[in-house]
């Protein structure tokens, strides 16, 4: 089983989910501080023996620019389409030998467009092709979805599940609501 750990700020606003080692790391080094821990499980290191860390919180606030943290990367992009192609309607489990999901710019990047999530669709490698150079109006490709930047919640949540411990710092720092919306996702 692939084990994450919860990364707060120290504000503890949610950051991103790290490797359970990698978050024992962080609190070894004195960089974090448990704030949950799975009960009865215990990671040994060379020297310690620790909780493991299910929720952890950065002792020093981390400044982090808006513009890294929406950073779109193909992991969060695919998953906000639910890995549906946006011009053919495909889910990357029906595309055929040789076609792969792939990121289409609705303004292509030689024409300016950039790399924002309202720029950024999911395209299978054959409607990526075929779109080429062209804007959707150019072409008669219109997404099936206008992209949207979502909420960091929403990806997290869409990527990997939450533990109920961890959901539960989701919904102190953006409220019940957003994990009900979550939840019934
Ligand atoms: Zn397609």
């Amino acid at each position: 089983m692939h084990l994450r750990c919860l990364a707060l700020n120290a504000s503890y606003e949610p950051l991103t989910m790290v490797p359970v080692r990698r978050a024992l790391r962080l609190v070894i080094d004195g960089k974090a501080e448990i704030v949950e821990a799975d009960p009865g499980r215990v990671m040994r290191s060379a020297t310690v023996t620790v909780p493991r860390p299910a929720v952890i919180r950065l002792v020093r606030f981390v400044h982090v620019p808006r513009r890294f943290r929406r950073q779109v990367t193909n992991t969060f992009l695919f998953a906000r389409d639910e890995y549906r192609c946006q011009f053919c309607g495909r889910t990357g489990g029906q595309l055929r030998h040789r076609e792969c999901l792939t990121r289409d710019h609705l303004l292509p990047m030689s024409r300016g467009g950039t790399n924002d999530w309202t720029n950024v669709v999911t395209a299978c490698s054959s409607c990526n092709t075929r779109k080429g150079n062209r804007l959707p109006d150019e072409c008669s490709m219109q997404p099936l979805r206008p992209p949207m930047e979502p909420h960091f919640v929403h990806l997290t949540w869409a990527v990997r599940r939450l533990t109920p411990v961890q959901s539960r710092y989701i919904r102190l720092f953006y409220g019940a609501d957003t994990l009900e919306t979550l939840q019934a996702l």
